[in-house]
């Protein structure tokens, strides 16, 4: 039987406002206001079971109306939770998004910041289950490190999407990482962190053998994918990890979309990346980085984050 993902991770009630321009210091301006479910972990956790994998989603959530929400969605798209039951209210982001589709974000992380490795540790047996434990950053680094060495154990991939990039990663949480999925600024960012340089607007014009070697620093051991936006994404292996037949480094292009809304494409391609590595764990990784690629290119095409997470019958036929 297919492996499953665990994804552990945030859960967020988004409060978008579309303005004209960003709020000023003082400033008081009327918006367009739309809310909807958001966090990294969660939009990550639907586009994996929207992909066809089975998907748990270890959070934490407050007993409040975002909490029903996060549980009544999750049962809608077949994800079991594994959500620790938290007296903090359920994490929010207020977002402003303007005519050229900048945006500022404030994130309250609420419930978010209380998930704990007690709690992951509770996923017990489920680890065994799990070909692939997949985690961002928006959640305590004690919990995703519990959740990796537990993963270890169990002989599952340890998926690092490394965002948002202000967060740091502990250099224990980089050794248990067998994949990472830095876009392009939180690539150079955690680069910087090692002090090597590395400038988020040269990145994707390097060539390969240079950003192959600048990905061996951020992950000697593993395997790093670097989204490119339109671009797609370039692959990196270390010697044995994940490589399969392929090329030590190459570029997945992304197919020509009509791009309307990128916010939680990066979502929908670590999703998806996991469910293709969960269900055929065998196959060779190129195929899977297609796979996700493609699979984010077309959440492009429709406005929203989970909700616009495509389901794997789309893709199918899509692009040739
Ligand atoms: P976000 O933070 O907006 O969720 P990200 O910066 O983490 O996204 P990107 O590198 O921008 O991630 O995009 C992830 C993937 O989404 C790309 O590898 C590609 O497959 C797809 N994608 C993003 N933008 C486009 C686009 N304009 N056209 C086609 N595919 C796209």
């Amino acid at each position: 039987m297919a492996k499953g993902v665990i994804v552990v991770g945030s859960f967020n009630v988004d409060h978008v406002w579309s303005v004209a321009t960003l709020p000023r210091p003082g400033e008081t301006l009327a918006g367009e206001y739309r809310s909807g479910p958001g966090g990294k972990g969660f939009n990550q956790a639907v586009a994996a079971a929207r992909s066809g994998a089975a998907v748990r989603f270890a959070c934490a959530l407050g007993d409040d109306a975002g909490g029903q929400l996060a549980r009544g969605l999750a049962a809608a798209d077949g994800i079991e939770l594994h959500a620790l039951d938290s007296s903090a209210p359920t994490g929010t982001a207020g977002i402003y998004v303007d005519r050229e589709g900048r945006n500022s974000i404030v994130i309250g992380p609420g419930a978010n910041a209380m998930l704990s490795a007690a709690h992951v540790r509770g996923l017990g047996s489920c680890l065994a289950e799990a070909g692939v434990v997949l985690a961002q950053l928006e959640s305590p680094a004690e919990a995703i490190r519990e959740a990796f060495a537990l993963a270890r154990d169990h002989g599952a991939v340890t998926l690092l999407n490394p965002a948002p990039a202000d967060a740091e990663v502990p250099p224990e949480l980089w050794a248990l990482t067998d994949l990472a999925t830095p876009n392009e600024t939180e690539f150079c960012t955690q680069l910087q962190r090692l002090r090597v340089a590395a400038d988020p607007a040269t990145v994707a014009g390097l060539a390969d053998a240079e950003l192959h070697a600048l990905c061996r620093r951020l992950l000697p051991h593993g395997t790093v994918v670097v989204t490119l936006g339109a671009a797609g994404c370039f692959v990196s292996h270390a010697p044995g990890s994940l490589r399969g037949d392929r090329a030590a480094c190459y570029r997945q292009p992304a197919p020509r979309v009509d791009a309307i809304d990128t916010i939680g494409a990066g979502d929908a391609f670590n999703g998806a990346l996991a469910a293709a590595l969960a269900l055929a764990p065998g196959a060779s990784f190129a195929g899977h980085a297609a796979r996700a690629v493609h699979y984010a290119a077309l959440s492009t095409e429709r406005r929203g984050a989970a909700a616009a997470m495509p389901r794997a019958h789309e893709l199918t036929g899509r692009f040739g």
